[in-house]
């Protein structure tokens, strides 16, 4: 047992002031992936700062069209909110792949953010882990490795980010609003919010320690129209994705306008790829045209023995995501009819 101090942060000055002056210190929203890190022993916090009381709870409309989405607003709340579901689909379907009703209710949109990868290795203090002991090695390489990364690896890290929201997040450009000391408010770009492994795998995100996330900003393009989530899974429900694809396709006249394209569960961030979007850009909404696309994004995909099958499942899975998206036909529609 770890002892650890809890207080509670009264505005978000206050908790950027609290955070600072105990970099040992954590944030707590939901508590969903946190706590649990600290039960196994993972996370050592000298103090929990609870923010869940902070005024991050809002939906609303940008000046430019968008929404912007508090840090603080549940997983639940976000997927069934009627802006969200008429606007951004894409981002409601992908939230509710993820986790079950009771977690998504308490989850919160900065921690799903920041919640930690679900390796194995990286739970089991007995073993060696550089993400979690920085230097001491990756068990995973040569290990066992299923639910591993297949791009963006390095030689010191091959763990997947566990998000679904983020992979929606990713694919409509979506940007994160942070404050940290002295109030100096910055906006970080999605792509560049998670980090690959490189040699420091032990840093997930591009946020400074002592910085909070207050929102998420989404632009006003949200494919409504052409959009589908696909999430391959173990288990149809309550289970991290082996493979996930977003997509969202504008089309005129049966040609792709502009497309957007992110995989989950294939590696240490959500996974955009700019020049497989560029190729799908001007041309028909065809099988070829997604296959091609398919192979740009794999292009130098590499497994590590048990993930071998992921590069084939990503593939398929790009393919007939991108399909569904062409056809108005997104893969929430057939859920709804399993259920
Ligand atoms: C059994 C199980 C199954 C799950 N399945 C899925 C799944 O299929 N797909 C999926 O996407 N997720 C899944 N999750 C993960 C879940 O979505 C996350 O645990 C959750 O989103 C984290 O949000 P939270 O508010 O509970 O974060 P917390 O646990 O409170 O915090 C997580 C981290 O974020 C930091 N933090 C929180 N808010 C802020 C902020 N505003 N600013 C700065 N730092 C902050 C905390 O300090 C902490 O380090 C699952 C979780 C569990 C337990
Ligand atoms: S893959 Fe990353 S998180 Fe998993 S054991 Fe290796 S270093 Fe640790």
């Amino acid at each position: 047992m770890n002892n650890f101090g809890y207080t509670r942060a009264s505005d978000v000055a206050d908790a950027v002031r609290q955070i600072a002056a105990d970099p040992a210190a954590k944030f707590i929203a939901g508590g969903t992936n946190l706590i649990d890190l600290m039960k196994e022993n993972v996370a050592r916090p000298s103090r929990l700062i609870d923010i869940t009381h902070l005024p991050l709870d809002k939906i609303e409309e940008t000046k430019d069209g968008g929404l912007r989405i508090g840090a603080l607003v549940p997983n639940s709340d976000l997927s069934y909110h009627p802006q969200i579901e008429a606007r951004y689909p894409l981002l409601a379907s992908a939230i509710l792949a993820g986790a079950s009703q009771q977690l998504r209710n308490m989850a919160s949109t900065g921690g799903n953010l920041l919640q930690r990868t679900r390796c194995f290795y990286f739970y089991d203090t007995t073993t060696p882990c550089n993400k979690r002991e920085p230097g001491s090695g990756c068990s995973a390489i040569g290990g066992i490795n299923r639910g591993h990364a297949i791009l963006g690896t390095s030689e010191h890290c091959i763990a997947t980010h566990p998000s679904d929201m983020c992979v929606a997040l990713a694919a409509l450009e979506a940007r994160v609003l942070a404050t940290g000391r002295n109030g100096g408010e910055r906006t970080i770009m999605f792509a560049d919010f998670h980090r690959l492994p490189g040699d420091t795998p032990q840093i997930d995100t591009t946020l400074r320690a002592d910085e909070i996330i207050t929102a998420i900003d989404l632009p006003p393009k949200g494919f409504a129209a052409n959009h589908s989530y696909l999430k391959i899974r173990d288990r149809l429900s309550y289970a991290f994705a082996l493979v996930s694809v977003a997509a969202g396709l504008d089309i005129q006249d049966g040609k792709i306008k502009e497309a957007r394209l992110a995989l989950g569960g294939v590696a240490h961030k959500p996974w955009r790829d700019k020049h497989a979007e560029a190729q799908l850009a001007g041309a028909p909404a065809t099988h070829e045209t997604f296959m091609r696309a398919a192979e740009t994004v794999l292009r130098d995909a590499r497994g590590f023995g048990h993930n071998d099958f992921k590069i084939e499942l990503a593939r398929r899975g790009i393919v007939r995501t991108l399909t569904q998206a062409a056809g108005g036909t997104p893969q929430s529609q057939a859920d709804k009819r399993i259920k």
